[in-house]
């Protein structure tokens, strides 16, 4: 039994609510807010656990028109919040302009993903929810706030895991559009990749690592290199001890998913992201799991994933590594640190993952590792407490617009300690 509202993108999880609704005005989800004891907001459902779900109702805005209005003074585009990033991207480019990054799935919404802090790569770019300059959002009393980065707490609403009220329409930073050229090395020696982990990730915009933890080489290596207007780059035949590739690299193997790689120049919202709007996105049939460490400390919390890397191997699909800059965002698991994360495309063996979730858990227990909010983790609300500072004013902030609890859930409690 798929219950009333079905499951998420991965399936492995059921949602609990009671019922789906899709208020079509802003009236009609204030009214829905005041009317109902818990109710949750459900993005485009890529995350990999509960934490969309309400004991109650969830409202999907994600069908509704995405509006976008670009002000071209403050550079900044206001866009309906279930809007998808992919939809949103093109939009912007047709117009000259572009956001700062991408994640690695174009499908995502911009509510959605703001709530966990989902990020790209990029050693000076910070998580997507960085970009974040407003927010509409319906609170827990059914007002209509409008807020801004002038709102002294607003570096604590853009992380907000959906506990401080339904975000109606989210303000992006832009900028006038660029291209990106993506290419792809193969075969990164370990050894390199440790001692000049941080010459590797700052040598282009945007750089990601393909590893399955096994043997002495990385396999992949994605440098994403932003050009200026009517440059179309080059890249030499080895990087770091790697080799160009010769041909398209797919994440996975035999699908033909992923975004133009092989040093053609095209539009950001086209080669940001690594797979295509029109497609798939990664698998389709699998988990996921990721932990944000200080990137100061990578060679050693490396050290210490790779020393599990037979017992990680067998179930995992690819481990991707990425990089983004210290924000200053309450709840951002890139809170105070530039970051290094550390993920886990898994094979679908939930017997597996949770054996090995908590082991990798410890290996990186001594660099303060912090979960992704959206995807598989047993990391409890003692052990996240120290792990963000400013939590406990966020909960206070999550009683005052939220003073019914209405945006309360389980994961909330488990994860974050706020009573349900
Ligand atoms: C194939 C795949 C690839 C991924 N790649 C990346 C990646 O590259 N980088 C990365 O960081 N993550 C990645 N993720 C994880 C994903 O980006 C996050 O889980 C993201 O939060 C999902 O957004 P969503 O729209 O599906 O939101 P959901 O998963 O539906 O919800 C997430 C949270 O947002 C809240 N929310 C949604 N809409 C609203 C709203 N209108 N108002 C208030 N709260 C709201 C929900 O209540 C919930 O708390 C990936 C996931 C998948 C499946």
């Amino acid at each position: 039994m798929n219950g009333v509202v079905g499951v998420n993108w991965a399936g492995n999880t059921v949602f609990g609510a009671a019922e789906l609704r899709t208020p079509e005005t802003v009236e009609q989800l204030q009214e829905l807010v005041s009317a109902r004891p818990r109710i949750r907001a459900l993005g485009t459902r890529h995350s990999f656990n509960d934490l969309a779900d309400s004991s109650g109702t969830l409202v999907s805005l994600v069908d509704r028109a995405p509006e976008p209005r670009l002000d071209t003074e403050r550079m900044t585009v206001s866009v309906a919040a279930g809007t998808r990033y992919g939809v949103l991207a093109s939009w912007l480019h047709a117009r000259g302009y572009a956001l700062h990054n991408m994640g690695s799935l174009p499908h995502i919404s911009v509510a959605g993903a703001i709530a966990t802090g989902t990020h790209g790569s990029g050693n000076a770019l910070g998580t997507l929810s960085t970009a974040v300059a407003g927010l509409q959002l319906v609170s827990g009393q059914g007002e209509l706030l409008e807020i801004d980065r002038t709102h002294p707490e607003f570096t604590g609403m853009v992380v907000s895991l959906g506990a401080l009220g339904i975000v109606t329409r989210v303000t992006l930073d832009i900028q006038p559009t660029f291209d990106v050229r993506q290419d792809v090395y193969e075969g990164l020696p370990w050894d390199i990749a440790l001692t000049e982990f941080e010459a590797i990730t700052s040598s282009a915009y945007s750089v990601s690592l393909f590893t399955d933890w096994l043997g002495d080489t990385i396999q992949g290596a994605w440098f994403k290199t932003r050009l200026a207007a009517g440059e179309t780059g080059s890249m030499p035949p080895s990087m770091f001890g790697a080799t160009a590739a010769t041909t398209e690299t797919s994440l996975v193997e035999g699908e033909d998913n992923t975004t133009v790689q092989g040093g053609i120049p095209g539009p950001w919202s086209e080669r940001l992201p690594h797979f295509r709007l029109d497609s798939t996105p990664s698998n389709g049939d699998e988990l996921q799991t990721e932990y944000f460490v200080d990137r100061r400390q990578a060679p050693d919390a490396l050290a210490a994933v790779r020393a599990l890397g037979a017992s990680i191997a067998p179930h995992l699909l690819i481990t991707e590594l990425r990089t983004m800059a210290a924000d200053e965002l309450w709840l951002s698991p890139a809170t105070g640190r530039p970051s290094l994360t550390i993920h886990f495309t898994w094979k679908n063996e939930p017997a597996a993952v949770a054996r090995l979730v908590p082991q990798i858990q410890a290996a990186l227990e001594p660099f303060s590792a912090r979960p992704h909010w959206g995807k598989v983790n047993t990391m409890t609300a003692a052990e996240i407490a120290p792990l963000y500072p400013r939590l406990p004013e966020f909960a206070a902030l999550c009683e005052r617009m939220d003073p019914q609890h209405r945006f309360r859930n389980s994961y909330l409690e488990r994860v974050l300690g706020l009573a349900d």
